[in-house]
């Protein structure tokens, strides 16, 4: 990897790759209030259970989203410079920043024998070279946020890796750093494969009511 100097950012290497420093930010926790937080906008979007049962709908989801291969592959340099863009970006910042405020993530700079980029834990992503594009980068960065956020807010419900709250945060991504025709390919790519991300309908007490009595005659029926 050559020398790179990135604002904000503090890059130390280690034997397979590097560990990214992300500094504070005036801009870290000003969301994080409790009428308007990004707390907030997620929270409605757990889901049913433990399993992680979106996972494959949402890969086939993002498919027409990501290049081949053998094209358009970033170098593992740009990977970092990307991840240090999009996480000192502003609008991020706003969202985020409290998740990343001070903290550091370790990037891997994977063998071309892994298959597949992934993140492990709060703070581990590992890239072999051709998984290194910005879906890729978006999808895993967007998992350091879900498992960062179980540490930050305390989760009453389950939300599981690649859930409502995951699929959401992913599009809002996309949306922010590859423009809205992508945002529309991920968007449309949900609605085919039917991934969950919207928030969830709030019953209404007359909904509830028909809901109860449905349940009430199935077990009557059932009898
Ligand atoms: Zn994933």
């Amino acid at each position: 990897m050559r020398e790179v100097i990135i604002p904000k950012t503090a890059i130390t290497r280690y034997g397979k790759g590097v560990i990214m420093h992300f500094v504070k930010s005036k801009y870290d926790n000003c969301t994080w209030n409790k009428n308007f937080s990004t707390w907030h906008m997620l929270r409605n979007r757990y889901d049913n259970g433990h399993r992680d049962s979106q996972r494959s709908k949402l890969y086939e989801a993002e498919h027409d989203l990501i290049p081949p291969a053998d094209d358009n592959s970033l170098e593992f340099h740009d990977v970092i410079l990307k991840l240090a863009e999009v996480v000192n970006d502003t609008w991020f910042r706003k969202k985020f920043g409290r998740l990343f405020s001070d903290t550091e993530l370790k990037v891997e700079d994977a063998s071309a024998r892994q298959d597949m980029a992934y993140a492990l834990g709060t703070d581990k992503l590992s890239f072999p070279p051709h998984f290194c594009n910005l879906p890729i980068i978006l999808h895993e960065l967007t998992h350091i946020i879900v498992d960062r956020l179980s540490f930050v807010v305390h989760f009453r419900k389950k939300y599981t890796c690649h859930g409502r709250m995951f699929a959401f945060i992913y599009l809002e991504l996309v949306k922010k750093y590859m423009g809205s025709e992508n945002y529309t390919i991920l968007k449309s790519g949900y609605k085919e494969f039917n991934v969950k991300y919207h928030n969830r309908i709030p019953q209404t007490h007359a909904n509830k009511r028909v809901l109860r009595e449905r349940f009430a005659n199935n077990i009557l029926n059932n009898k």
